[in-house]
């Protein structure tokens, strides 16, 4: 009997009706005679209306019990899954991520899953259940919960599939997979079947938020091959379509892949070196992107989404003298091979120009190019950008 982990993102669930129509999904699945263990999100925006409630409280919330808050999301989504799944016939039972036994650092609000330990997961499929997983948390070995960064449930899905030896990992979403760029952003965005792990990775660190970069590591790692598909779309439908994301997948063409913008975004300057910036980083547990210093400046990008209190830790950056641009947004290429020929780090300059927008850094990479630009124009530029490379 095989094994398949699902996980369904807080778009799927968002009301009762669509929990019913996963569960529908979730027991047509297992009547295929599949062991199934589901993975899901918090219902809708409700870890954004959480961690409001949590801001109104304080404008610096304490880690530890930003997580004890936000891990009950996807509580509630697992526990009504598991109820409209009782009511359809089929056995199911809910488990939190420590009833799950996915241990991480303690690093809480970004923890780090460090070793799964599924055996309540295994006793229960192997009496016939369904497992359902709140997806986005785990507990320390100090046992305290944690929660797993933003877009979190999708490395649940992936470490559990690893732990489970599963044959399928699917994530399920509101698109039918990844595209070249933001379909929202960009019209013409291509629909790719495949994706390599490394440029998916640099996607997502770059804003492209439709599988999160810890869940991509971690399935490069591990080897698992992700399905991307939409929970929409009928199972079994010849025309749905899915990315799966896997090792050797063949370049692409002008060796750019994809396009992303990411306006969510702090660019730390200043003067001063590395180390000075990386030591405030430290203190304050804050992850860069990026760093670089020449000429006695320096420079790095900061996720917000990833920084709960972010005014304490912009305002330790200035006081060592290094100031936070917020009216910038990074826009990324992304590729295999792009430094290999200068001419698609002069296209991307040319163009960014061409779009009407000043290039206020850059940093390239074999695998990126990043380019700071007004936050105003970060569309136009990813469009334009889209266009010069990835149209269809
Ligand atoms: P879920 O809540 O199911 O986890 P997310 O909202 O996290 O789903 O991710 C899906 C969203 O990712 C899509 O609605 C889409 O707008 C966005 N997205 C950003 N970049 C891309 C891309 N390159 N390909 C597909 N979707 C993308
Ligand atoms: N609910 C969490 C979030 O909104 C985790 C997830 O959706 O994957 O970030
Ligand atoms: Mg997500």
């Amino acid at each position: 009997m095989s094994v398949i982990v699902q996980k369904y993102g807080g778009s799927s669930v968002a009301d009762l009706t669509r929990i019913g129509r996963v569960a529908d999904r979730v027991a047509a699945a297992r009547r295929e005679g599949d062991q199934v263990v589901v993975v899901v999100s918090a219902m809708g925006k409700t870890t954004d209306q959480l961690l409001a409630m949590a801001r109104e409280v304080s404008a610096t919330p304490p880690r530890r019990e930003l997580d004890m808050l936000l891990s009950v999301g996807e509580r509630i989504t697992m526990a009504l899954l598991a109820i409209a799944l009782q009511r359809r016939g089929e056995d199911a039972i809910s488990f939190t991520g420590s009833q799950s036994g996915i241990l991480t650092n303690d690093r809480h609000f970004d923890a780090r899953i460090i070793e799964v330990r599924p055996f309540r997961i295994e006793d229960e499929l192997a009496r016939g259940r369904v497992v359902i997983v709140a997806g986005y948390q785990g507990m320390s070995y100090r046992r305290e919960i944690t929660t797993l960064g933003r877009g979190g449930s999708d490395t649940t899905a992936v470490a559990l599939a690893a732990a489970l030896r599963a044959d399928r990992c699917e994530i399920y979403s509101d698109v039918d997979g990844v595209y070249t760029a933001d379909p929202r952003v960009v019209t013409g965005a291509v629909h790719l079947p495949a994706i390599g792990y490394t440029e998916l990775q640099e996607m997502a660190e770059a804003g492209a938020k439709v599988l999160n970069a810890e869940a991509v590591a971690f399935a490069k790692r591990e080897r698992i091959e992700i399905h991307a598909r939409r929970t929409d779309d009928a199972p079994g439908d010849p025309k749905a379509r899915e990315t799966i994301v896997r090792a050797d997948v063949a370049p692409a063409p002008q060796r750019v892949r994809a396009v992303a913008g990411d306006v969510n975004v702090a660019w730390l300057r200043g003067p001063g070196d590395a180390l000075a910036l990386l030591d405030v980083a430290e203190a304050q547990g804050v992850p860069l992107r990026s760093v670089e210093a020449a000429g006695g400046s320096v420079q790095a990008w900061v996720s917000l989404p990833r920084v709960p209190e972010w005014e304490r830790a912009r305002d330790a950056f200035a006081a060592a003298g290094f100031a936070t641009e917020t009216d910038a947004a990074s826009v990324t290429v992304v590729g295999d091979g792009l430094t290999e020929e200068a001419s698609v780090l002069r296209d991307t300059l040319a163009c960014v120009r061409a779009a009407g927008a000043e290039v206020r850094g850059v940093s390239s990479s074999s695998f990126r190019i990043i380019v700071a630009v007004d936050r105003s124009l970060a569309d136009d530029v990813t469009r334009a950008l889209h266009a010069r490379f990835c149209a269809a």
